[in-house]
């Protein structure tokens, strides 16, 4: 035994006198309160850092920035040059049982019991009435919190991670007269994705728009003469040729709630958790109808159902087009008003259920651009940086760029930036005075890009 002891001690030698071992601390049985935010340290400890109960202190990852803020209390039960920290707090200061911590003295000061938390979930915040009082219990338990505090909660089989924004630089209580505002969930950026930012594709942009806006805005159009108005959308053609660009553009042109999806990024082994996500967006859509609900890549969750089709797949392609045909439940003019549009690259290889009508019931290729495209593309692509190309050098470019798509070019300009900025640096180097100062795209640079940039 006192070998054990002994060598125990050799182990505790090795760390840094002002740092600790962290142990998670057991699950509380259910009769005592949690007590997440406290941090458990031998009473002789407590004694050499001059801590006394209930003393905010930070636990610092040593190796990193990360810290948490927690609660000092002093305990028997812990050895010396250990804690004890909850879930929350290892998470919040990057830790990990095993590893070492520094604490050190809170530096803020001031404690102010809060009017409001701004909360933002990992997740979309459940449609149930009773989630946010059941939030507000777990946050009372919490009793404190600083700004920046992430922490989990489950609820209803799903877990939630919650950051919660206050006031920076105070120590915030949470009482029951804390108000609680939920930040919805960041909706991809469309700002930048106006029609400006596309080249070549005026055309295939009017017509879509076309497509979506009138059974969006003006669904009677249909209903009128007893027709169900277009549902969905479907866009293919090669990788790289703008499909997602547009999709955003006209989703943001419509002014509809917008909804964007990867295909890949939802599906989930979990059983049943694909499903439920894909139900809440359309649930989502339909609230805040009239609503474009964008699948990029559905190919990669609605493959062809054949027997290499796994269970998972199966189920996945079902539910879609079962909520693709929900609406037809309700009275033509009660349907909600949502538009589905889809990418994908390879629309063979998509479940042909998805292609029947009142589903996908209008498709959309596009294709590899022309020369003419090309030459749209390139100019609007360079309309964002430096260069001194004639119009002339930017025709030539077009015509002998054949086989690129728009992600293509878009690698060529990247390449030329990059000799620029070479050929600017090496000037500076060799203090040639007559070299360029700036970084400006000449015709050499975009030939060079070319050569670098294979068409895919
Ligand atoms: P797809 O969805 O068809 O695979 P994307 O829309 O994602 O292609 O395009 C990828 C990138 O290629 C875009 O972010 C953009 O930089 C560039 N790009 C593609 N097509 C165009 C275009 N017509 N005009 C300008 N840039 C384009």
């Amino acid at each position: 035994k006192k070998k054990q002891t002994e060598k125990e001690k050799e182990v505790e030698l090795k760390i840094p006198d002002d740092e600790y071992i962290v142990q998670q601390t057991p699950i509380q049985p259910e009769k005592t309160r949690p007590q997440p935010l406290r941090v458990y340290i031998n009473i002789e400890d407590m004694k050499k850092l001059k801590l006394m109960t209930g003393d905010f202190i930070f636990v610092r990852n040593p190796h990193s920035d990360s810290r948490a803020f927690g609660i000092a209390w002093p305990s028997v039960a812990i050895h010396k040059s250990k804690i004890q920290i909850g879930k929350i707090l290892i998470e919040n200061a990057g830790l990990e049982p095993g590893s070492t911590a520094r604490l050190e003295q809170c530096s803020i000061d001031r404690t102010t019991d809060l009017d409001l938390v701004r909360i933002k979930l990992n997740g979309k915040l459940p449609t149930d009435k009773s989630f946010p009082l059941y939030f507000k219990e777990v946050l009372i338990e919490l009793e404190y919190t600083v700004n920046g505090q992430l922490f989990e909660i489950s609820y209803s089989g799903n877990v939630f991670k919650a950051n919660l924004f206050i006031d920076d630089g105070v120590i915030g209580r949470i009482t029951r007269n804390t108000k609680i505002n939920f930040i919805p969930e960041k909706k991809v950026e469309l700002g930048n994705v106006g029609y400006k930012s596309i080249g070549g594709l005026k055309e295939s942009i009017d017509a879509i728009r076309d497509m979506v806006q009138v059974p969006l805005r003006n669904p009677e159009n249909f209903t009128k003469y007893g027709f169900a108005p277009p549902k969905g959308l479907l866009l293919y053609g090669p990788p790289g040729t703008g499909k997602t660009l547009i999709a955003r553009a006209v989703a943001a042109e419509t002014g509809a709630h917008v909804i964007i999806i990867n295909g890949p990024e939802i599906v989930s082994k979990y059983y049943g958790e694909t499903e439920a996500k894909l139900k809440d967006i359309f649930e989502e859509a339909a609230v805040n109808a009239p609503s474009i609900i964008f699948i990029d890549e559905i190919d990669s969750i609605c493959p062809k159902r054949d027997d290499s089709q796994s269970e998972l797949e199966k189920r996945i392609v079902t539910c879609m087009l079962t909520l693709m045909d929900g609406a037809d439940d309700l009275n033509l003019q009660d349907r909600p008003r949502v538009f589905i549009i889809a990418a994908t690259n390879r629309p063979d290889s998509l479940d042909p259920a998805l292609r029947r009508p009142g589903r996908f019931d209008r498709e959309f290729e596009i294709g590899i651009p022309n020369a003419d495209a090309r030459y749209e593309i390139l100019r609007t692509i360079c309309s964002k940086v430096h260069h001194n190309l004639t119009d002339e050098e930017f025709h030539q470019i077009s015509l002998v760029a054949h086989g690129y798509v728009g992600a293509d070019l878009a690698a060529v300009v990247r390449e030329a930036g990059l000799k620029a900025i070479q050929r600017v640096e090496k000037n500076h180097l060799e203090e040639d005075i007559s070299g360029d100062k700036e970084l400006i795209i000449q015709y050499p640079d975009m030939i060079d890009g070319l050569a670098n940039v294979r068409p895919s």
